[in-house]
């Protein structure tokens, strides 16, 4: 297996960069579409302007309902131009944690080499270079056995509850899943943790406090002696948290509490520490008299481990970038994707692969504009066109 050549590199960026312009403008649309996860009106704007570019570009488009809850998620097929033998995945996701009217506060802002805006590195600039280099790679040759999918859900960031099954399903006939979620500190990440959510919830008895507090029995309390026991889950030796993120009980100062409860989010590196904390959390008991306790949830995304073929994979994209004089490293992170779904299913994963930049969630999130949509998108222009060339099973 050899890495396109240097003049296909330079070919590819070539193209890239004649569209630049294009691609920023592209991405100031769609970064200054709203597109908060539980808002389907606002997001479907977002997802027709999507389809339409898609089908520009020659894809096959079609919406798949989510449900009401969620705007339709967007599947965009380049089929292979003959029999089809080799199937690549792009995963990405529109919606975002920001809320419904937040670009008319902070609409998309281009200065020099940094662009702001909501969504813009979590991971509107991933659709966008996702779309150019399946563009720059068309238009260098068509591909006469690879069938390109690009996926864009709207639930990604709610834990994908109406995108999970499609994403799983398109995943079990890819041969490699790229995702353009952001990279960390410009670097891919090819394993992340698995993530669970959990609901600690106590049910007492309500009783005044002035006339016979001693008749209650305290939820506030039994989920007070709770939280020690599952904050000592934690195991950073190996990677483990678990946080006791959020807190709700209680009816009035003067009432002793019939309810409380507590939400836990958990973080693990191995399957057999998510299965130990799932056993611990389902095995709490309530310590006071007369109380119930009960536990709901589970692991939301599986972990996403580093394998031998992650590390194939990994190694052909660090061959391009060498290409392209772009520094690139790889690294674990805590934060899971819908990446963590096709690694578990056994399709090899590689994430991270979108824009350069910081601040995911956060007001000051930003790209370096250049760095993603050219080097970047040239990057996964580059492994697009490799993958096709010599799919990943051939090259072991
Ligand atoms: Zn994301």
């Amino acid at each position: 297996m050899t890495p396109p050549s240097i003049p296909t590199m330079h070919a590819l960026r070539r193209h890239v960069e004649r569209n630049h312009e294009r691609a920023t403008q592209r991405l100031r649309h769609l970064v200054d579409h709203d597109t908060p996860s539980f808002d389907p009106d606002a997001t479907s704007g977002a997802i027709t302007l999507l389809l339409e570019w898609c089908e520009a570009q020659g894809a096959t488009v079609d919406t798949i309902d989510a449900g009401g809850a969620h705007a339709d998620h967007l599947r965009a097929r380049w089929p292979a131009t003959h029999e089809p033998r080799n199937h690549l995945l792009i995963l990405t996701h529109v919606d975002t944690v920001w809320p419904g009217d937040e670009t008319t506060r902070r609409p998309f802002q281009h200065d020099g080499d940094r662009a702001t805006g909501p969504g813009i590195f979590d991971m509107k600039t991933g659709i966008i270079q996702s779309l150019e280099a399946i563009d720059a790679v068309l238009a260098l040759q068509p591909l006469e056995h690879t069938t390109l999918t690009l996926l864009v859900t709207t639930d990604e960031e709610v834990g994908s509850p109406t995108s999970r099954d499609l994403i799983e399903r398109e995943a079990s006939t890819a041969d490699v899943v790229l995702v353009t979620e952001p990279s960390s500190d410009a670097a891919l990440k090819s394993s992340r943790k698995g993530v669970g959510m959990y609901r600690v919830s106590a049910h007492g008895r309500s009783a005044h406090a002035g006339l016979e507090p001693q008749a209650g029995r305290s939820a506030i309390l039994e989920i007070a002696r709770q939280i020690p026991l599952i904050d000592a889950l934690n195991d950073y030796a190996v990677g483990t948290t678990v946080t006791v993120g959020m807190i709700a009980g209680g009816s009035a100062r003067n009432v002793v509490a019939e309810r409380c409860h507590v939400d836990v989010d958990v973080r693990t590196m191995t399957p057999e520490e998510t299965r130990r904390v799932h056993e611990a959390l389902l095995n709490l008991r309530a310590m006071g008299e007369d109380v119930t306790l009960d536990v709901e949830g589970g692991t939301n995304r599986p972990v996403m481990e580093r394998t031998e073929v992650t590390a194939q994979l990994y190694a052909r994209a660090q061959a391009i970038a060498d290409h392209l004089d772009e520094p690139l490293s790889e690294t674990a992170v805590g934060g899971g994707s819908d990446g963590n779904f096709t690694a578990a299913l056994g399709r090899p994963t590689l994430d991270g692969l979108g824009a350069v930049g910081g601040g995911a969630h956060a007001l000051h999130e930003w790209i370096d504009v250049r760095r993603s949509l050219i080097q970047r998108t040239s990057l996964l222009a580059g492994l697009l066109l490799d993958l096709s060339a010599t799919p990943l099973q051939e090259s072991a």
